[in-house]
């Protein structure tokens, strides 16, 4: 499958917003968004200027592509879904990606980045209910238990896991035990939680025209 595989500190920059896709380095005053904010190129350092309604709407189609890693056809699959689905439709395209398993595997701070998570999940290192998921894409339901394959809890990718977790922003619909280090998805996200790192009310309407 397809990767965008632009500089990931370019995404940010031409998007204009932290889109955390280089783990600890987000945070740190290495970030590009902190040393040079304003879009990359000959004539960045103008600033972003103003956008027209679609122009917004198309920013933000693409940020979430970014965030969450996927591909066009990909973030409209979930768009179609959403809109088919019952009730709030911006809440059902953020229920969609926030319940991919390599988000929920980001989220909690199994990995750092969302593409360490879908790397580490296509290396097989994860189980959902005892079962081996390999897809980073597969959609976790309520009552779901994510954990490390036996053999991965000895990997020393993961020898920091219990600090890992308490590093993470605390999400409602995800419990983690820190004892037996794994994570069980309690509910639906609601869209009130979301960060602001997107707006789906205007992906809604880029893909409604
Ligand atoms: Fe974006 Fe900053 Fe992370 Fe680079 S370091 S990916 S600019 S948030």
């Amino acid at each position: 499958m397809g990767r965008n595989l632009n500089p990931k500190c370019k995404q940010c920059r031409r998007t204009g917003q932290k889109l955390f896709l280089k783990g600890e380095r987000c945070n740190s005053p290495k970030c590009a968004m902190v040393k040079r904010n304003f879009p990359p190129g000959i004539h960045g350092s103008k600033g972003y200027g103003r956008l027209t309604d679609f122009g917004v709407q198309l920013r933000e189609k693409q940020k979430a592509k970014k965030i969450y890693r996927l591909m066009e056809a990909q973030l409209k699959n979930y768009f179609q879904k959403a809109s088919k689905a019952r009730g709030n439709t911006e809440n059902a395209l953020w229920q969609y990606l926030e319940m991919r398993l390599d988000n929920i595997v980001f989220r909690t701070g199994y990995a750092k980045s969302r593409d360490f998570a879908r790397q580490l999940i296509s290396h097989g290192h994860f189980l959902v209910n005892n079962k081996k998921v390999n897809i980073p894409s597969f959609q976790a339901k309520i009552g779901d238990l994510i954990t490390l394959k036996e053999k991965s809890k000895n990997n020393k990718i993961f020898g920091n896991l219990k600090e890992q977790f308490k590093k993470a922003e605390p999400v409602s619909w995800l419990a983690i035990d820190l004892n037996k280090l794994e994570v069980k998805v309690t509910s639906k996200p609601d869209l009130p939680e979301a960060k602001g790192e997107f707006e789906p009310k205007l992906v809604i309407e880029f893909y409604s025209k």
